[in-house]
């Protein structure tokens, strides 16, 4: 059957977005659709990390994130008189193995618009002001009614997938009856962004602010703006938060009302909540839509950013060379798990926090608790899914995110070299690559590159050449993440026919 679009997106958020972005980079026909005219204006995502960095070069946002961001200089929980708990951690001047800093600080405006208007140069068929108010998934694809907000009409499309990137209440995720695990953290918080009118003096570093009068957060977000939150206890009224008085009076610790702007304030109440199901037929829940948690870990958008990561590849597969579409059932398999820890870990920051405030001394908070909100620091890697043998084994590295190669030049990164991967499986090993002759037709339609690296680059490289000593060759996933590697115990012919069999299996 002939469809209108290959795929629908359901929400121009940030994932959204992003995940539009992506797909019409892998020559598929999109449509993306938003009831809003406009990007949102209220004060949400402010952090962006070294992974989410590394997955927007591939669609080219990079540079528009690094524009608008600030490096981010340090982060810790600090008591009531505002004195660090233990030594704060210290971001500054740090390259991970994604091959950039751990965290940046970014205006969400200044990005999202841009982001929109690079969207607007491609290809996607982009509809603003339109809600999505139905959807059918049948045998012969989806068929879905959208209603222009202007007019009121109302008009069907088709298409092979449909992505619901509509956010916390996400109508796609209502529709298709999917239901959500609250993982029970519901509290209110007023979230505040200033511009500085003056100089700035306040520190780089980001506090979970542990004040028995009051919990917040302070992030010294990107130049001239600076961001708190604070929450709002049950006995209190919400509507006093709206209000500029209480506002100045909370930041009265640290600012005169004469050296800011407030631009921007928002009472939210903070949810710890997984879709039952990231997957329903050919129809797919991505961003909060899928999952929400409180932001302490600023780490929500970037979840929304694995799921598109994770889930486009997949999807081009099995639309441009008809790989099986059982590839897709990876999908919630790997992300879900993912997207839980961080709902936990960042519910677990904020429990923290609370039990910091409440202690007498910092040292009778329990052992578990401060493992669960500084745990959150260090992502775990992807278990069972797409990998040799279908779980990702420890001994192959499996599951795990292969570093990016970067240049330097006088200590400095000059270039980053993910784009030699090219956009489909790659192929990396310190030894010329054997690809033996029946392989080459199957690795061909995977559109695969092969990397020998260099002994120089693999000097100023120690997260790559560390990896290279655990296995021969590794096989990369597009996502970046390793599928396995040969070595003494696995050969690499091995590994192409796991995933070959995996890739073409009815
Ligand atoms: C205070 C705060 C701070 C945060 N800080 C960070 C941070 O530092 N780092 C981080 O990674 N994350 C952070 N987050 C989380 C992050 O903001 C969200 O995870 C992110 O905005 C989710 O993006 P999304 O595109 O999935 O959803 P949204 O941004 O909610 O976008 C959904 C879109 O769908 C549209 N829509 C909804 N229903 C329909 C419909 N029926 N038809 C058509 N369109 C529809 C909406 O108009 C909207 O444009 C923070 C959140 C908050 C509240």
């Amino acid at each position: 059957m002939n469809h209108d679009y290959d795929i629908a997106i359901i929400g121009l958020g940030p994932v959204g977005s992003f995940a539009a972005l992506l797909l019409e980079k892998k020559g598929l026909k999109v449509i993306a659709i938003d009831k809003e005219k406009d990007i949102y204006s209220l004060p949400r995502a402010v952090s962006i990390s070294d992974q989410g960095l590394r997955m927007t070069q591939e669609v080219e946002i990079d540079d528009i994130y690094i524009k608008h961001s600030t490096e981010v200089g340090g982060a810790g929980f600090v008591d009531k008189e505002l004195k660090f708990i233990g030594e704060p951690i210290d971001l500054k001047g740090f390259t991970t193995p994604n091959g950039w800093p751990p965290m940046r600080f970014f205006h969400q405006p200044y990005t999202d618009k841009e982001i929109r208007k690079k969207l607007d140069e491609t290809s996607v068929t982009i509809l603003l002001e339109h809600e999505m108010m139905s959807v059918e998934d049948n045998d012969e694809g989806i068929k879905f009614i959208t209603k222009n907000l202007t007019d009121s009409k109302e008009q069907e499309y088709s298409c092979k997938y449909l992505i619901g990137a509509d956010g916390g209440s996400s109508a796609v995720r209502k529709l298709l009856k999917i239901t959500q695990e609250d993982l029970d953290y519901n509290r209110d918080w007023v979230v505040v962004d200033v511009e500085l009118t003056g100089k700035n003096r306040l520190d780089d570093k980001a506090i979970q602010i542990c004040d028995s009068e009051r919990i917040g957060t302070f992030i010294p977000s990107h130049l001239p703006f600076r961001r708190w939150e604070f929450i709002i206890y049950e006995d209190e009224d919400k509507n006093d938060f709206e209000n500029d008085k209480k506002i100045q009076e909370l930041i009265g610790r640290w600012l005169e009302p004469d050296e800011y702007k407030i631009i921007r304030k928002a009472v939210y109440q903070f949810h710890s909540v997984l879709a039952d199901n990231f997957r329903k037929g050919n129809c797919f829940l991505i961003g909060d839509a899928a999952h929400q948690n409180p932001p302490f870990m600023g780490e929500g958008m970037m979840s929304g950013y694995r799921d598109a990561f994770n889930l486009a590849w997949k999807i081009s597969y099995v639309i441009n060379n008809n790989f099986s579409p059982i590839l897709l059932d990876s999908y919630q398999e790997e992300r879900r798990p993912h997207a839980n820890f961080v709902v936990e870990n960042s519910a677990g920051i904020g429990e923290l926090m609370e039990a910091y405030a409440n202690a007498n001394d910092p040292e009778d908070v329990p052992e578990e608790l401060v493992a669960k909100g500084y745990g959150s620091f260090i992502l775990p890697n992807l278990d069972e899914g797409l990998f040799f043998g279908g779980k990702a084994l420890d001994s192959m590295a499996a599951g795990q995110i292969f570093p990016q190669i970067v240049l330097y030049t006088d200590g400095v990164i000059e270039e980053r070299k993910d784009h030699l991967l090219g956009n489909g499986f790659s192929f990396i090993s310190k030894n010329k690559i054997k690809i033996l002759d029946h392989h080459k037709e199957f690795l061909d339609q995977l559109n695969c590159k092969f990397i020998t690296v260099e002994s120089d680059v693999l000097e100023s490289n120690p997260w790559v050449s560390g990896f290279l000593e655990l296995g021969d060759t590794f096989v990369i996933r597009p996502d970046k993440y390793i599928y396995g590697c040969s070595s003494n115990n696995v050969s690499l012919e091995e590994i192409i026919d796991d995933l070959k069999a995996r890739m073409i299996r009815n």
